[in-house]
């Protein structure tokens, strides 16, 4: 077990200051970490105007959103504080509770495969397939090397192509070469597109094809990731709890539109912490999505059922395309504290840590759908937000909102209304 604890009661109730001290000592920040956060009590900026105007063209300013910490995940026996960069309400503090009620059975316990990602390369005009695909299978050692030459560095790591596999696709008017290439702790898009340019025009030569497409793919199905966690079913609320939301796993696992929602509420957790380490979120989203229809139907990405004490066990399995470090990771200063703060070292925990937050937002949303409904945990804040947007301000926004929620009213109709009789604005 681990000597520093994430369980920190009470850090939702502290200020801003207090808890990023609470951080700082956790993840033993330096004074100007901390700073690019909060300095002074103000809110710092996230990268500096020429990093930002280098990052991506007709550069006008910069995004902030929120990062929030959730706390109690203790993930492979050790304790994680979770930076989650997001603008929706609730996200952060339903993590929180899901991983504090996985801990009392010992936390998450997460598995993620080798780093490999595939390249594709698309042949037309073959004119004999079966010779194309022999000539290719005997020239394997030569691509492989071929490709490997693009990137001295992460073959020198331990990475680099490693297979390749062929694909006839349709009638044999096309076939599809992957490049399966070991990217280490990268996402490795660019060193995997690279290596696909190289080996086209010899995979041409080969088969007397044309090479048009040579990119990654995002459903990266050799780069997996497992976690799987026991909820206490005291802990979850009794053994009728449990069977409620078995019942509404059920409607997930049989229905498609249901099961869209179920996987956003997985998202929203992993892509909280993908923005916050600085990845690429789109991609962890497009391979999340096309491995939930992998089977030719759209499906959950969690599962859920019963041990023989009757305590609720969930597992989540997912593509996790992210690095620690290239791409963006390692220019956001951000994202490279966020990392500090998690204390991750290898692409490998990273997706570890990334299943484990998906599997307790969805065991979170999934917990208040088949009992209270989404919208109790939702509507403390949700009625701030209404209060802000009806122009309330400071000590205004609480008061304001208990008020609505105190009434059963909470619209910005009656914000405003409430804004007018209490405070005259
Ligand atoms: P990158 O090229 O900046 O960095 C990866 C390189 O870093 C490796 O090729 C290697 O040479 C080096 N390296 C050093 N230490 C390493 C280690 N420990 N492990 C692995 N490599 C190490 O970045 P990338 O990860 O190849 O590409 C990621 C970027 O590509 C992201 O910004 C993403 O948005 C973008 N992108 C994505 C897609 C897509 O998803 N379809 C397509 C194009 C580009």
């Amino acid at each position: 077990m681990s000597e520093k604890t994430s369980r920190i009661p009470g850090f939702y109730k502290l200020g801003m200051e207090e808890r990023l001290k609470k951080v700082a000592e956790f993840s033993n920040l330096e004074k100007e970490e901390t700073e690019c956060f909060l300095k002074d009590g103000k809110l710092s900026l996230a990268i500096d105007k020429e990093i930002a105007d280098r990052m991506i063209e007709n550069v006008i300013g910069i995004y902030e959103l929120p990062i929030g910490i959730a706390t109690n995940f203790l993930i492979n026996g050790k304790d994680y504080l979770i930076p989650m960069a997001i603008e929706e309400t609730s996200v952060v503090a339903a993590a929180s509770n899901a991983a504090k009620i996985a801990r009392v059975r010992g936390g998450f316990k997460a598995e993620a495969s080798d780093q490999i990602m595939i390249g594709q390369i698309q042949l037309l005009h073959i004119p004999d397939i079966d010779k194309a695909i022999n000539r290719i299978l005997k020239s394997r050692e030569k691509l492989l090397e071929i490709a490997n030459n693009q990137d001295k560095v992460l073959v020198s790591l331990g990475g680099g192509a490693k297979d390749i596999e062929i694909r006839k696709i349709g009638n044999g008017e096309m076939l599809v070469v992957h490049l399966l290439v070991d990217v280490k702790d990268a996402m490795g898009a660019n060193a995997v597109n690279t290596m696909a340019e190289a080996v086209a025009p010899i995979l041409e030569e080969l088969t007397g094809g044309r090479a048009r497409l040579k990119i990654i793919s995002n459903l990266a199905d050799r780069r997996l990731v497992r976690a799987t966690a026991v909820f206490d079913k005291k802990a979850v609320g009794g053994e009728e709890v449990v069977d409620a939301f078995l019942e509404g796993y059920m409607f997930a696992a049989m229905d498609p539109y249901r099961a869209a929602t179920h996987n956003k509420g997985i998202m929203n957790g992993i892509d909280a912490v993908v923005i916050a380490t600085g990845n690429d979120w789109r991609a962890v989203e497009a391979g999340a999505h096309a491995y939930a229809a992998r089977d030719g139907r759209y499906r959950p990405l969690t599962r859920y059922w019963k041990d023989e004490e009757g305590n609720l066990v969930g597992e989540i399995e997912l593509p996790m395309a992210i690095g620690v470090v290239g791409g963006a990771v390692s220019l956001h200063r951000k994202a490279q504290i966020c990392r500090k703060i998690l204390g991750v070292k290898t692409a490998k925990e990273l997706a570890e840590v990334l299943a484990s937050v998906g599997l307790a937002q969805n065991f979170a949303a999934l917990l208040a759908l088949s009992t209270v409904g989404i919208q109790k945990g939702h509507m403390e804040l949700h009625a701030q937000n209404i209060a802000v947007m009806a122009g309330a301000k400071g000590d205004q926004i609480d008061e304001i909102a208990q008020r609505m929620i105190k009434e059963g009213k909470v619209r910005l109709d009656r914000a405003k209304e409430l804004l007018k009789e209490l405070y005259g604005n």
